[in-house]
């Protein structure tokens, strides 16, 4: 037990409630759960036969690691988590009152401390503390060492005792190892009790325990000695040299740490000092290393003499110092032993291979991430956080709490200001000016965050939109890190998931590329709203350059997005993916962006030649959203080309080492296959589930037939109703539109689709090429790789175009730009295009299915996305919606008609989707179309299918 907390944090100790301190030094290993208790009412109604429900009431149990703890009975579930915190700090003696005690009483106060620490009774305290496991283990030390204490044990076992150290002397905080001669210095006050040796760094009690106190533990022993072997992990100085397994072995008599003390090369115990505990927050995990004397020297004024001192006897072990954020000279040892407050025996854990890089990996925030998800070679930690209801593994707030806790910086600082919505002037998605409505207008509706009706602003009662502001100090409080985003949310917590995900995000751009250019750190840092100190920054990371594996490789797809540029993933090349199989009949169902799939895959490590192969992960259930990079860009890319029921085998390059040894159960056989020649690994893959984005859920239960098939049906009677032989989708996606049209009989000869999305053209191939065969009216087919605010030639003097869902996911001023583009360019007679009633959504939102996994309070979370869909970048009124059509019409020489799919025109809110008919009133000039006929070709032709050439 060791208290964390720096004296400077007491400055903010008011701030800290009871919860935020066990969770600073606990995370997530504190667990609380809140049980109902039924109190029988007073205030019932006498004499009725129903049995009366007295009101609610609430206990809290505290789980943590090393204690129990049940509050009183509280009116309210905060009250009795606090006060199980409370209860839990004063317990554990967990230091907060502000305490101004002076650094005299402290010393009055350590003696009392050893006094007691040295009685009899501490000898058998029950809950054992863990320092008494140590004084009953050293009376079994053999001969002179018999009955004594290592003074590095003292120093790290007991909180109290460490507080106390803390008060005499602030600089314990930055050298634990000081509080060495403070004891010792309060021994020298106790001379009838106990006796040190500075050359021994051990302290003794003088008078032997009374023959009742030992008996008594005598009979607590279980059974005869016996021996016991527990796995650690040296770690040699030299980082040339591999870390290496070490069989300790302990038996019951004696003491483990002269066991460790052997394996360093040492005497006895008190030669070895002991770091803070490391890796998950109070786990017995620590580094065993030698004492030297210079680690009882004081940081002071010549900080570096002595540093220097010690710096020519031995040197500094970059890997042990990085595990343990705290300077550890010449080699060390890795174990998970010791005694703690759950039992009198002594607690042992294996600490292999795999767990020391699990340690390792856990210092960089995806590594965090990608263990929360037991994924460590599948998982990645998503490029954009969309809704708490598709995330999957740790949250960003809890990655970030963990980072600071494994590099020992102190814990993050909040601040959330909310603002009522009226007096937000810019909200994430409608910050660009709408061209078409007048300015003063404009304001006032994005002052209800994207302009609502008034009978649907009453529904959004009394809003406040949160913002978050995050502060990342180092233990000696300076700043490091500060980010404070523009971006407001209907939900506090959103905010603070957002905020949390810009600094996580931007601190995994640091660690993927060690050597990365401070240039590009900063503009990084811009983009994603992060401000930081270089120099506290590199002072607090720098270890971190020597450790980790640098990946260059990676570097190139690192992207980052906001959360409505999901779309930008469309375009992520398949790099590196090595002869990818799918197998299996298509099933027609593919995954779509915001969709969260289902998948089982196991993970290979193979060689090439040999045949080997080993299993190095596994999961027959793995879920995450796609099209947010939840997972290795390699995975996405292979998942977004099956269907459901598919299987699928690819290989890959090697990641770093750090990563396959984390994952690697036996470690021996995967190092031995690493140092074979070509290696990489094998990825097999099914797909088991699709469930699909919140929109087309909403879509599907509110509408019959679902709404995108309503949209569909409507442009396919236009279509019919034209006459028209040629036609354009403006983007076609996996081209649902045009698969329908090969359902009807039409005039059509000609159809064409353009989208910016490759893997949707890829689909819309597919999906066309297998129908187009059966089709006698169509002789031409072709699908583009574009976008639509592009020009381009080819698609001039169409007879009708099409354009369904798409402007929404363009900026505003590139959906004003499509406009321009195609009524002036390309002029197709007729051109439909469709787009979201924002006032629609209130419906549609209230009736939001729960789907089977959803709990009550995780869909009120998914619903803090203002649009229906992640990827909108802006979701129209009707009347913003009528502005642009209409400008845009008198604008380029159309008449419009609006109309819309699911509800109707003449019922408030209108249509779910709103509809616009544009009809070119008289024929562009022969001219303009053939302008520049042949030479504008800007899109690219992904598939072309022609009834002469196909019927081979
Ligand atoms: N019209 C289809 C797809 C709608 S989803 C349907 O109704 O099912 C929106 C589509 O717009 C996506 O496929 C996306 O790739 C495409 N898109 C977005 N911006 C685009 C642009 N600038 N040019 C072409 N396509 C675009
Ligand atoms: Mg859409």
């Amino acid at each position: 037990m060791e208290n964390e907390k720096s004296p400077a944090d007491a400055v903010k100790k008011t701030n800290l409630t009871p919860k935020a301190i066990i969770s600073q030094k606990y995370g997530n290993k504190a667990c609380y759960k809140v049980e109902e208790v039924q109190e029988s009412s007073e205030k019932g109604c006498p004499g009725l036969a129903i049995p009366q429900k007295g009101p609610c009431r609430y206990r809290c149990i505290l789980q943590l690691p090393e204690i129990t703890i049940e509050s009183g009975i509280f009116k309210r579930k905060k009250d009795a988590e606090k006060s199980a915190a409370e209860m839990a700090i004063e317990k554990l003696g967990i230091q907060i009152s502000t305490d101004s005690r002076t650094p005299q009483e402290a010393s009055d106060l350590l003696v009392e401390r050893l006094t007691y620490l040295f009685s009899n009774e501490f000898l058998s305290s029950d809950p054992p503390h863990p320092l008494s496991g140590h004084l009953r283990a050293v009376l079994e030390r053999e001969g002179d060492l018999c009955g004594l204490v290592p003074l590095s044990v003292m120093a790290v076992y007991d909180s109290r005792l460490n507080n106390l150290c803390k008060c005499i002397n602030p600089k314990v905080e930055s050298n634990p190892f000081l509080v060495i001669p403070l004891i010792m210095g309060a021994a020298s006050r106790l001379p009838e009790l106990v006796a040190t040796s500075e050359g021994q760094l051990s302290i003794w009690r003088k008078n032997l325990y009374p023959p009742e106190v030992i008996e008594s533990l005598v009979d607590q022993q279980s059974g005869a000695p016996q021996s016991t072997s527990v796995e650690a992990i040296h770690i040699p100085c030299s980082q040339e040299k591999a870390i290496e397994l070490v069989i300790l072995d302990i038996s019951s008599t004696g003491y483990y740490l002269d066991v460790i003390a052997k394996k360093l090369d040492l005497t006895d115990a008190a030669k070895v000092l002991i770091s803070r505990a490391i890796g998950k927050a109070s786990s017995e995990t620590r580094l065993y290393f030698a004492a030297h004397q210079s680690y009882l020297i004081e940081p002071s004024s010549d900080h570096t003499n002595a540093k220097e001192a010690l710096h020519s006897e031995v040197s500094l072990n970059a890997r042990a110092s990085y595990l343990s954020s705290q300077d550890i000279y010449g080699d060390a040892i890795l174990a998970s032993i010791g005694f703690t407050w759950r039992s009198k025996d002594l607690f042992y854990e294996d600490v292999s291979v795999q767990s020391y890089y699990r340690m390792l990996i856990s210092k960089i925030p995806s590594g965090i991430y990608k263990l929360s998800r037991e994924a460590v070679l599948t998982a990645e930690f998503p490029l954009a956080f969309t809704t708490r209801t598709n995330w999957r593994g740790s949250l960003p707030r809890d990655v970030l709490f963990t980072f600071c806790r494994q590099h020992r910086l102190s814990e993050p600082v909040f601040s959330t200001i909310s603002t009522p919505l009226k007096a937000v002037s810019e909200s994430p998605g409608s910050s660009k000016k709408l061209k078409v409505t007048d300015s003063s207008k404009e304001d006032t509706e994005r002052a209800s965050g994207g302009a609502i009706s008034t009978d649907a602003r009453e529904s959004v009662e009394s809003a406040v939109s949160y913002q978050c502001e995050i502060k990342i100090f180092s233990r000696s409080q300076d700043l490091i890190i500060e980010c404070s985003p523009k971006d407001s949310f209907k939900k506090q917590n959103d905010s603070i998931q957002n905020t949390s995900f810009k600094i996580i995000s931007w601190l995994n751009m640091y660690f993927k590329d060690l050597n990365l250019p401070s240039e590009k750190l900063n503009s990084t840092a811009n983009v994603l709203d992060v401000q930081f100190s270089h120099e506290n920054f590199l002072k607090e990371f720098v270890l971190s350059r020597s450790i980790h594996t640098v990946h260059h490789a990676e570097t190139e797809g690192v992207k980052f997005l906001e959360p409505n540029t999901m779309s930008m993933l469309n375009t992520m090349p398949e790099q590196g993916v090595q002869s990818l199989n799918i197998e299996g009949p298509d099933s027609g169902v593919f995954p779509s962006n915001g969709s969260l799939l289902c998948i089982s895959y196991s993970v290979f490590l193979v060689t090439e030649g040999e045949h080997m192969k080993e299993n190095l992960e596994s999961n027959p259930e793995f879920e995450f959203e796609i099209g947010v990079g939840a997972v290795i860009p390699h995975l996405e890319a292979a998942v977004t080309l099956m269907s459901i029921g598919q299987s699928a085998c690819f290989k890959m390059e090697l990641p770093p080492k750090e990563f396959i040894l984390a994952a690697a159960v036996n470690s021996a056989r995967t190092l031995s296959l690493l140092s074979s020649k070509s290696c990489c690994l094998e990825y097999s893959i099914r797909l088991l589930q699709v469930t699909e984005p919140l929109e087309d859920r909403m879509e599907q239960a509110l509408f019959s037939p679902p709404l995108s098939k309503q949209r569909v049906e409507y442009a396919v009677q236009h279509i019919k109703e034209s006459g028209a032989t040629t036609l354009v989708d403006f983007g076609c996606g996996s081209g649902s539109l045009l698969d329908s049209l090969l359902n009807y009989p039409t005039a059509l000869e000609k159809i064409v689709g353009v989208d910016i999305s490759q893997k949707s053209l890829g689909r819309a191939a597919k999906i066309l090429h297998s129908k187009l065969s059966n089709n006698i009216g169509i002789n031409s087919a072709i699908l583009y790789d574009g976008s639509i605010t592009d020009f381009d030639s080819r698609l001039c003097g169409f007879d009708i175009g099409t354009c369904l869902e798409v402007i929404e996911h363009m900026e505003e001023e590139q959906a004003c730009l499509f406009g321009d583009v195609v009524l002036s360019y390309f002029c197709p007679k007729v051109l439909i295009v469709s787009t979201p009633n924002y006032e629609y959504n209130v419906i549609l939102q209230k009736s939001s299915p729960p789907s089977q996994e959803e709990d009550p309070d995780e869909k009120t979370q998914s619903q803090s996305c203002k649009f229906r869909n992640h990827d909108h970048k802006f979701e129209w009124t009707r009347e913003q919606f009528n502005h642009w059509a209409t400008e845009l019409a008198v604008k380029h020489n159309y008449s419009v008609e609006f109309s819309g799919v699911g509800g109707s025109a003449d019922l408030e809110p209108g249509f779910a989707s709103q509809i616009a008919v544009f009809r070119r009133i008289c024929p562009p000039q022969g001219e303009d179309l053939s302008k520049n006929a042949d030479t504008e070709h800007h899109y690219q032709v992904i598939w072309e299918w022609s009834s002469s050439t196909s019927s081979s």
